[in-house]
């Protein structure tokens, strides 16, 4: 069971740690995304050393390769990926339901025609929903495969992250309204099931699950299922599903659900981590994030530097050869410690895989630095100013 105890607060904003069998996690926190129990391309412990100290895996790719029980015998994810840190897993629903809905994007390129996703016969062969689950097809061999709140509960805790997240369906911004209520619904019905699987299952003490709130865009359906979700004893609360298409659409969403979640309960936005972005959602109470951005940008030679449009540094860009200063004086990390953004420069024009090594470290110390600044800024009651900062970068 997580703990969870707040130390500051800055109006809606608050400072907090969370108490996990890995240890401790100050909050506002944000983790890593490793996908498939790995950081692409950076060692875990430069990563440890670099400031990231929470990292969330996903249990969808990990089911089909290696499968739960490679990662069972190495005695977890901990330690079959060398990870000390705080570990979470998202349910794979994400991902599942991706295969689906990715449909949609051939649709609105005019290659397909929409399916009716409400109809009981869903015509759509990667990935079938019904009451009691989804099944779809492994992307690995084309085998099929069916995930059910009770087994997906089993696979995370085989996996044996600290923080595991409920099966759910995650609609885009495209279906319909009606769609959305049909998967807010049975979203709700799937996570009631989690929580009892979950306590069946009986696992370890040191494993959490957190509930996850639906509803798109839709006020009511926001409001509906944060209230039946909230009732629900987890030990913390996602806020998941289509955010829509623009910033102030998330906004609103946040604003909306988190007053209507326990207080005493750690609050996590899936799938956020632009700079801005981190600071909005921890002023609206937020606790933590994760968003596989940082890592991401890296791969396309881009480096997170407060104050550069899109507070992005562009390290693909000719012009950086004549530099020899690092991203960020300030940074800590290898890649500012070590080498000038000419050699970095020339790394990324040559598709040296050390180049995106070192970006992808800059990018995750950047991120865990700017929440450290957020977090002492909630306790100087100052949120309101690194917002200015953050934002000028962001318009820019
Ligand atoms: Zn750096």
């Amino acid at each position: 069971m997580l703990e969870f105890s707040v130390i500051a607060q800055d109006g809606a904003a608050r400072r907090g740690v969370i108490r996990t069998g890995h240890g401790e996690l100050e909050t506002p926190a944000f983790f890593a995304v490793a996908t498939q129990a790995a950081l692409k391309g950076l060692d875990p412990a430069v990563a440890a050393a670099a400031g990231v100290h929470s990292a969330i895996c996903n249990s969808f790719h990990l089911a089909l390769e290696p499968g739960p029980e490679a990662i069972r015998r190495a005695g977890g994810l901990h330690s079959y990926m060398g990870w000390a840190g705080v570990l979470a897993t998202d349910s794979g629903g994400f991902q599942v339901f991706s295969l689906r809905h990715g449909q949609v994007a051939e649709e609105l390129k005019g290659r397909r025609r929409l399916p009716d996703y409400g109809h009981q016969e869903d015509p759509l062969d990667a990935v079938r929903v019904d009451e009691a689950g989804a099944d779809f097809r492994s992307y690995v061999d084309g085998s099929r495969h069916r995930f059910t709140p009770e087994n997906n509960m089993r696979l995370q805790q085989a996996l044996g992250a600290d923080i595991l997240f409920c099966l759910d369906e995650c609609t885009p911004f495209h279906v319909t309204r009606e769609y959305t209520q049909i998967a807010t619904e049975r979203n709700a019905r799937w996570a009631q099931r989690c929580l009892d699987a979950f306590r069946e299952i009986g696992l370890a003490a040191n494993q959490s699950l957190f509930g996850i709130v639906h509803g798109g865009v839709y006020p009511d359906l926001r409001r509906w299922s944060a209230q039946r979700i909230a009732e629900l004893d987890f030990d913390g609360y996602g806020i998941g599903d289509c955010l829509g298409e623009s910033k102030s659409d998330w906004y609103s969403v946040v604003d909306l659900v988190c007053p209507l979640l326990p207080e005493a309960r750690p609050r996590h936005l899936l799938g956020v981590g632009e700079p801005d972005d981190l600071v909005e959602g921890a002023l609206r109470g937020i606790d933590s994030f994760d968003c596989a951005m940082p890592s991401r940008i890296a791969r396309h030679g881009q480096a997170l530097h407060l104050g550069l449009p899109r507070n992005r540094l562009d390290l693909a860009k000719a012009d950086r050869k004549l530099e020899d200063r690092p991203i960020e004086e300030d940074c800590p990390c290898s890649a500012c410690r070590r080498f000038g953004r000419a050699y970095l420069n020339h790394l990324v024009r040559a598709r040296e895989i050390l180049g995106i090594a070192l970006l992808t470290e800059h990018n995750l110390a950047f991120t865990n630095r700017l929440m450290r600044r957020i977090r002492e800024a909630i306790s100087a009651g100052c949120l309101a100013e690194l917002r200015a900062e953050v934002r000028a970068g962001a318009a820019a």
